[in-house]
């Protein structure tokens, strides 16, 4: 039973349509899997056991009745920035504290309508914002590979959850790195599709003009398969492509010869844990031995990132989250008068990093301020984003590490805030230039902790890092490893 929560979606489908095994057996097998672990791992914050239950019997008959959908039976769980109608949706925040959407996320309800089976929903740090799920008003995740280390984050939970197959398949957001970087801490694959690839509508906003949502899985395929799914356009967000997604399944099989990758000098700066950047520059190489060609180039504006991504995600954060007043959703603190209420209720519902994000973005974008702070950012993005279609001009796809260091020990960054912010200089660029990102496993530290690298692409080339990611994949086994949870 315990091999039904490592099989791929490939395999899971395969053997379903052969009749080999259940939607139900699979939907139990993860359950008991679930119960047995997450106490341990914390990666789900809700399981909707009996939801669950109900979706697996209900793929089961429309199997056999002959329906063939992409997802029919598959068992996967969200991020709770995702909103689930009827079941809470917390965002990892005390505010939010036993809302229940009346509305489900466009990318949930094409889960549903691809006939995905919905485990529960997944932890993260309040409103996304960290790099590390310590922030979770709940409780944190563990990585589980070393579980004194922490997942990555924000969506420490999606990435937890498919290490320790507790799901086939997750989703979580990426608003300056949250998809990739948990992916990269917890070895398994995921991808930040580029802006307007995926609806918004029903993410939970924290930096609108950033925030994505996008797949886990063990394999290239897999992610092909789901983000095939959930991506396309939505009428609801107005931000999203008016343009049909291609079949990203299809488009893996291709050829990687003749495709350009390109190093970013920057990117393998001082800073870097020696064995991060080894094992990426062994994965150029080896792209390389299949044909792609690589050569290093320059990214000008690269020391600009940080602080225009943080000027401008804390501003569109301190306007997004005013919505929280214990009026409209969520907890409530009375007060003495209205006001009163908004202060008690923010002050007791919003954690120390979400208070200091939104002070900070308030302040920027206060009369005297703006030009000075959040004016200069947006040019600053401006720039970089030049700088990214100057690469992309010379190459097909820019490869680099995902994130400086490995896997950290709990409270080792959080101490200090500029440390963890540090920790996303990396990963922030291709939110800044709304371009897709592709995370793959590529080695281990001395440590036994996973490494990962990133395959960045031009604004809605998905399709071309997925057949490098599978080509990759098919070369090397890092995707195969599996944490050894069975003493945990
Ligand atoms: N760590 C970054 C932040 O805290 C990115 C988070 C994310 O992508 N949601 O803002």
């Amino acid at each position: 039973m315990t091999e039904l929560t490592s099989l791929t979606i490939s395999d899971a489908l395969e053997l379903m349509r052969a009749g080999d095994i259940s939607a139900r057996e699979l939907t139990e097998a993860h359950l008991q899997r679930i119960e047995a672990l997450d106490p341990a791992l914390g990666a789900y914050l809700t399981v909707t056991d009996d939801l669950a239950r109900q979706q697996a019997a209900a793929a089961d008959a429309a199997r056999a009745a002959g329906d063939e959908r992409p997802l029919l039976g598959i068992p996967i769980a969200l991020k709770d920035v995702l909103s689930t109608r009827g079941i809470e949706t917390t965002c990892g925040s005390r505010i939010l504290k036993g809302y229940e959407p009346i509305y489900d996320a466009t990318v949930v309800t094409r889960l549903r309508e691809a006939g995905a089976v919905l485990l529960g929903k997944l932890n993260m740090d309040e409103f996304a914002m960290g790099s590390s799920t310590e922030n979770s008003a709940y409780f944190p995740t563990r990585n589980p590979w070393n579980l004194e280390r922490v997942p990555g984050g924000s969506s420490g939970g999606s990435a937890a959850a498919v290490a320790a197959n507790m799901a086939l398949a997750t989703l979580g957001t990426d608003t300056g790195g949250s998809i990739r970087q948990p992916a990269s801490f917890c070895g398994v694959s995921a991808i930040k599709p580029s802006y307007g690839r995926v609806s918004r509508y029903g993410l939970i906003a924290y930096g609108s003009s950033f925030d994505q949502a996008g797949p886990f899985a063990r394999t290239v395929e897999d992610l092909a398969r789901t983000l095939g799914v959930i991506a396309g356009h939505d009428p609801l967000d107005s931000t999203s492509m008016p343009s049909a997604a291609p079949d990203y399944v299809a488009g893996l099989a291709g050829d990687v010869r003749g495709l350009r990758i390109g190093l970013p000098r920057e990117y393998f700066a001082e800073g870097l844990q020696p064995e991060v950047e080894t094992a990426v520059r062994a994965a150029a190489a080896h792209l390389e031995s299949l044909g792609a060609e690589v050569r290093e180039l320059s990214f000008e504006h690269a020391d600009y990132c940080l602080p225009a991504y943080y000027i401008i995600a804390m501003a569109e954060a301190s306007a997004n989250l005013a919505r929280y007043d214990g009026v409209r959703f969520g907890a409530r603190v009375e007060g003495a008068d209205l006001i009163d209420s908004y202060k008690k209720t923010r002050g007791a519902g919003f954690g120390e990093e979400v208070k200091r994000r939104i002070m900070l973005g308030t302040y920027t974008l206060s009369a005297g301020y703006y030009d000075a702070y959040y004016g200069k950012a947006q040019a600053a993005r401006t720039l970089i984003r030049g700088d990214f279609d100057a690469m992309f001009a010379g190459v097909d796809a820019l490869l680099a590490p995902v994130a400086p260091t490995t896997a950290f020990k709990f409270g080792e960054v959080t101490r200090d805030p500029m440390r963890m912010i540090l920790a996303d200089v990396l990963t922030i660029s291709a939110n800044l230039a709304g371009i897709c990102g592709l995370s793959l496993p590529c080695g281990f530290d001395a440590g036994g902790l996973p490494i990962g690298m990133q395959l960045l692409g031009a604004p809605f080339t998905e399709e071309r890092l997925l057949r490098l990611g599978a080509a990759f994949q098919r070369a090397t086994d890092w995707h195969l490893r599996t944490p050894d949870l069975a003493h945990s």
